[in-house]
């Protein structure tokens, strides 16, 4: 495949200043680095673009390319066997070594557009909330893009000046051992970031950081059904991005409130209904209620402690939008506590009519009597 030049790759022309072709690689970088544009081909772009301005933005390599071309020897290489060779020929080990040896690859390139931090924020709702879904307001502290300088780092009104670190170069030369040798390289300057330029006087609300940090409030919309330990992402609610990278997203994890008279278990909900004896062996029509209101549940004669009754599609709405879960009603049969004397005879007699004689065992009744007058 045939390289293209490199002038052209970035969009300038051969005369193009040191900072025409650091503003054109700025530009392009930000448009085409892997983290942000994910359409096919941007990857290869974008390291055509970074080799393109490797050359290009120093003057010894730059000299090279305008003398021999692709084909000439690059950056001194030449002279060691590798000229006239296509270096993307030589697959991703030598990759990493090429860019290596020109100040660092992309992943560390600080100008690179960068997104920002994700942010998690814990959120208690109530057990209705989560059922029905709500919008509630929350009030987040997180880094935002400093109002005073917006985003600048500058105190506004101040000029740029030439970096004093690097004089406006952008990069730094640092000497370092390879296997190839002692190789002089280039990194990006610390002070600037590669700009070339600092401002005058920083920014006195962020201190040239370019962010405070501030409370923000944020609308939150509780999707109907969510559940304990969910969570949703709001797009572009995190950490502000560094050198016109986007904002990170902020994740809201939901902690459901138990329910006082519902259990839950994903979609489906549970509710201990406790019956009397006499209901339990009569049957009775039953006040039961649901999430959104009550129903009359019919309880046949001779009901068992354990009995369940799935009311169909009475419990949570799912989340995701696939119907609604079951509402079980789960049966307890209370055994009557405080007995009036009438009440004892009645059972008595009624143990009788069973074949049960109470006299064999009286210590069962009187103990329970006792306890019960006691209040224990
Ligand atoms: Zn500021
Ligand atoms: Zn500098």
């Amino acid at each position: 495949m045939a390289k293209r030049d490199y002038y052209e790759v970035l969009g300038v022309s051969k005369d193009a200043s040191k900072s025409d072709i650091k503003k054109a690689y700025r530009k392009l970088s930000k448009k085409y680095h892997p983290d942000i544009n994910q359409e096919e081909g941007a990857d290869e772009k974008f390291k055509e673009i970074s080799e393109a301005y490797e050359v290009l933005s120093d003057d010894n390599k730059r000299a090279n390319y305008d003398q021999f071309g692709h084909d000439g020897p690059q950056g001194g290489f030449g002279n060691q066997g590798f000229g006239g060779q296509d270096f993307s020929g030589f697959g991703g080990g030598f990759e990493d070594i090429f860019s290596s040896f020109f100040g660092g690859s992309r992943q560390r390139d600080p100008n690179a557009p960068k997104k920002g931090d994700d942010l998690q924020y814990n959120m208690t709702i109530t057990f209705e909330e989560a059922v029905f879904g709500a919008e509630k307001e929350i009030s987040i502290r997180k880094d935002v893009t400093c109002h005073t300088c917006n985003g600048e780092g500058a105190k506004p009104g101040t000029k740029k000046k030439t970096c004093h670190y690097c004089d406006g170069a952008g990069h730094v030369a640092v000497e370092q051992n390879t296997i190839l040798g002692r190789v002089r390289t280039e990194k990006v300057c610390p002070v600037c970031n590669g700009a070339g330029q600092e401002f005058e006087e920083k920014c006195s609300t962020c201190h040239g950081k370019g962010t405070e940090n501030k409370n923000v409030k944020i609308n939150v919309k509780i999707p109907e059904g969510v559940d304990n330990e969910q969570q949703i992402r709001l797009a572009g609610e995190g950490a502000p991005g560094e050198n016109g990278g986007p904002q990170g997203d902020l994740f809201i994890v939901f902690r459901v409130k138990p329910s006082s008279k519902f259990e839950r278990e994903g979609d489906d909900i549970f509710y201990n209904l406790k019956l009397t004896f006499p209901q339990a062996a009569l049957g009775d029509e039953i006040k039961v209620p649901t999430l959104k209101n009550t129903v009359m549940l019919t309880i046949p004669a001779g009901t068992q402690t354990g009995k369940q009754f799935r009311l169909k599609d009475k419990g949570v709405k799912n989340v995701h939008g696939f119907g609604y879960g079951d509402l079980f009603v789960n049966v307890e049969v209370q055994t009557p506590t405080k007995l009036s004397e009438r009440q004892k005879d009645l059972l008595r007699e009624f143990a009788e009519e069973s074949g049960e004689s109470v006299e064999e065992q009286p210590s069962n009744f009187k103990d329970k009597a006792r306890r019960f007058f006691k209040g224990e």
